[in-house]
């Protein structure tokens, strides 16, 4: 078969991510590299045109960035801005004719998930969202897991995401108006995709609990939330989120055994066991790697997308329920 051609990525939004995991992930990919970049801070411009030798055309800001629709380098658009930004950039992307990368969480509600999907709709573009987990052979390997009922009938998840923070009292994961949320979009989204994948299932129904110990620094956005869910076969679960706790953890029981990952949710590598005493084991690759180069093979060849718009959408559903549930005391939410 011919080489396919490899995608050109432009990521929006210079920060320790595009930095530390995208742009050097982009060295390595198969199927897509980095061709541009977005940036409102103008420093950024000529740090990554020499880093990387991007062209000066393939370089734009938050003002000029609709002319990208102009540029033929740029295939995907990867929105990697503060939480609240994510629907305008990816509006603006799917409007641009680009296909489109998300982070997660998608965005601050499910009122935008539906607009960024709209829009990649109409504009005919793909869309994914950055579950770099979904690419990451240990998580596909739960999937399969579950999927082969190898142990038999799943009846309990336990999933737990969360670091400890107490670093710039202003940065954006602090302020709501950016961040749409604390622990729960932050790191929780990671917990319910584990409660998802480790089941095989969506959930039913959810409770949540709030805690707070230490309001004075987590002025505007939750701190810790544990969220119970319900599935279809009559499997429950739980899961823990926390801005001040380092959790990192899935455990999945079954009629006949049981799989646990910790580290689950990291970078990598991830590391996995079983009941039976072995050891889930995978040789360690970039995840962001795996992830864009799946991305890419799906705008190339119609592979299927690991993280579509409408997982991010239900993700953002359940994140809104367990926000109510909270809101109403922990009152059980249909979903
Ligand atoms: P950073 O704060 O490190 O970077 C955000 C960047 O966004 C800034 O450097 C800046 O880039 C740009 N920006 C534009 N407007 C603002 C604003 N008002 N306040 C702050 N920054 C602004 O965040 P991260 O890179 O850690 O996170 C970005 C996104 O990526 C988030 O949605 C996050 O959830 C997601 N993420 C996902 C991870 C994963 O594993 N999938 C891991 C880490 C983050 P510039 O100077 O170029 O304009």
């Amino acid at each position: 078969a011919p080489q396919s051609k490899k995608l050109g990525v432009a990521l929006v939004g210079l920060g320790s991510y595009s930095t530390y995991q995208l742009a050097p992930a982009l060295q390595d990919t198969q199927h897509c590299y980095l061709a541009g970049v977005v940036t409102g801070t103008p420093v950024k411009e000529k740090q990554w045109a020499d880093k990387y030798g991007i062209p000066t055309a393939n370089i734009y800001n938050y003002d000029n960035f609709d002319a990208i629709a102009d540029n033929d380098d740029i295939d995907i658009v990867y929105v990697v801005l503060p939480n609240s930004m994510h629907a305008e950039f990816c509006i603006r992307a799917a409007k641009a004719g680009k296909h489109v990368i998300c982070e997660k969480p998608m965005a601050i509600s499910v009122k935008e998930c539906d607009d960024i999907i709209n829009a990649c709709n109409a504009a005919g573009v793909k869309l994914g969202v950055g579950y770099r987990l979904q690419s990451e052979p240990y998580t596909n390997e739960i999937k399969r897991i579950v999927r082969e009922k190898s142990f038999g009938e799943v009846r309990f998840v336990s999933a737990e995401a969360g670091y400890r923070s107490r670093g710039n009292p202003d940065q954006w994961r602090l302020n709501k108006a950016l961040a749409g949320g604390g622990a729960l979009l932050n790191m929780g989204v990671y917990a319910i995709q584990g409660a998802i994948y480790g089941t095989g299932q969506n959930p039913i129904s959810v409770s949540a609990q709030e805690f707070s110990t230490d309001p004075d620094y987590f002025k505007d956005t939750d701190e810790s939330i544990t969220a119970q869910f319900k599935f279809p076969n009559g499997a429950t679960g739980n899961i823990f989120t926390s801005h001040s706790a380092n959790v990192n953890r899935h455990y999945s029981a079954f009629d006949n055994g049981w799989l646990e990952l910790n580290p689950a949710n990291n970078y990598g590598p991830l590391a996995g066991r079983l009941s039976t005493g072995e050891e889930i084991n995978f040789p360690h690759e970039s995840q962001q790697k795996l992830q864009m180069d799946d991305f890419a093979l799906h705008v190339l060849e119609g592979k299927p997308n690991k993280a579509p718009g409408e997982m991010g959408k239900r993700d953002m559903i359940i994140c809104e329920a367990i926000y109510q549930s909270i809101a109403e005391g922990g009152k059980t939410i249909d979903l």
